[in-house]
């Protein structure tokens, strides 16, 4: 199996001798609309009480009105990164201590982190293999008397299948949050990912197709909702008195607020969303074109009217049939020159915050406290397909953080067919 000489691994010559070129999503019109609020000398205007200024500075409610257009919602409230956003999120929807929030093990870690800020529950799903994305059938068996609502990730880019989602969460009296950070600028059955959920939105954060440095974007058509956002984001708890707000279930504030200068730049970076979301969509086409037909390699799959934004691009090997192991392909691509390859999440509820159970504190809060009505298991085992993806059969390669042309694509090409040349031999 590993005698071809040919193979870099064996000290035959490189598939990809240039590095591939990195993603840059800046352009002249982000440094000029960043210039001009610093020679403003406006950089926030925000004010952490009840007045005119509680809304933030004129880039962050310009750049607000833009992504309410854009993504066709009532209301859109920035924040500073999408950690921030989907902790909002949690608090916004009215979770309590010891409430069951469902999501998936294979996401990125603040996905299940922003449940545990409020001292709730995350409860971990499996997920379909042909999206990655939560599996409707183990989201119905991991629902309790204690559970109030599902994260529901789009990960690597195509949404998660929401309308099965919402139907669940509507017959059980349920509230959905959707992460659909790395899937902006993606359609499901016509309308525009992240947008079904009650609340959700997206990352601005550096790794993700648009992006203002640090940043996010929450999005929902519920004003209550809204309303309770830009209070979490604000310091709550000294605005609600002016404010007059009644409901003070987690009126406990941050600093959640975005610069205005992410805000310009934001606002640049929205109008090229659709157009970086489809060079990726190129790039992904002509690879799938590429690689189709190697055996035991199971290339992406799309579900039927959904678009996907290829944040990631994911694949899976069927190691029986190749006899070899995921370790062995990753070594001989990366002997030939190809960057960018990944083995997938290390499942959420393998990280010793969980396999411990210890988050505030030393004694086990909030698991141990008297608000937690049952003894949650993040036990190897409770998500099948998503640990055995990560251990042994996931590959995938980091589609938004290059910026291939089709000479890159077919070198990548050229690299999987040389080595599965090798294979079997
Ligand atoms: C990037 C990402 C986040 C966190 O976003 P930040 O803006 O980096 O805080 C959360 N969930 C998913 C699925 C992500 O990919």
């Amino acid at each position: 199996m590993t005698t071809n000489p040919k193979l870099a691994i064996n000290g035959g010559p490189k598939t990809v001798e240039v590095p591939f070129k990195r993603y840059n999503a800046m352009g002249s019109e982000e440094v000029e609309a960043a210039a001009a609020v610093v020679r403003s000398g406006v950089l926030s205007q925000f004010i952490g009480c009840w007045d005119a200024d509680f809304y933030g500075g004129p880039k962050v409610q310009e750049f607000e009105r833009a992504c309410e257009r854009h993504f066709g919602v009532k209301h859109a409230v920035t924040v500073n990164s999408w950690t921030s956003g989907l902790v909002a999120a949690v608090g916004a929807i009215g979770i309590e201590p010891g409430d069951e929030v469902i999501v998936t093990p294979w996401t990125m870690s603040a996905s299940a982190t922003a449940i545990l800020h409020w001292n709730a529950i995350p409860v971990f799903a499996d997920i379909e293999p042909e999206t990655f994305n939560i599996d409707p059938e183990s989201l119905l068996k991991n629902i309790t008397p204690q559970t109030r609502a599902i994260l529901a990730v789009d990960i690597f880019g195509q949404s998660c299948d929401i309308d099965r989602i919402m139907d669940i969460a509507e017959s059980r009296g349920l509230k959905v949050i959707g992460d659909t950070a790395q899937a902006p600028g993606t359609f499901h059955n016509g309308r525009v990912t992240g947008t079904m959920a009650h609340v959700g939105g997206y990352s601005l954060n550096y790794h993700k197709h648009i992006h203002t440095g640090e940043g996010g974007i929450l999005v929902t058509n519920d004003g209550e909702i809204a309303e309770r956002l830009q209070l979490i984001r604000n310091h709550a708890e000294a605005v609600v008195g002016g404010k007059g707000v009644e409901n003070l279930c987690n009126m406990v504030g941050h600093n959640f607020r975005m610069g205005e200068i992410e805000a310009a730049i934001g606002v640049e970076q929205l109008k090229k969303l659709s157009r970086l979301v489809e060079t990726r969509q190129k790039a992904a086409e002509r690879l799938t074109g590429g690689l189709c037909g190697l055996p035991g390699l199971r290339l992406p799959i799309i579900r039927e009217g959904c678009t996907h934004a290829y944040y990631m691009y994911p694949m899976i090997l069927d190691l029986e049939l190749l006899g070899t192991t995921r370790a062995w392909i990753l070594s001989a691509l990366e002997a030939e020159g190809v960057q960018g390859l990944a083995a997938g999440y290390t499942n959420i509820h393998q990280l010793p915050i969980y396999q411990k159970k210890i988050a505030y504190g030393r004694g086990g809060f909030p698991w141990t406290a008297e608000f937690c009505k049952r003894d949650v298991s993040y036990a190897k085992g409770i998500c099948p397909v998503a640990e055995d993806l990560h251990e042994r059969t996931y590959l995938g390669f980091e589609m938004c953080m290059h910026d291939l042309s089709g000479d890159e694509v077919d070198l990548l090409v050229a690299a999987f067919r040389k080595v599965w040349g090798a294979l079997g031999k």
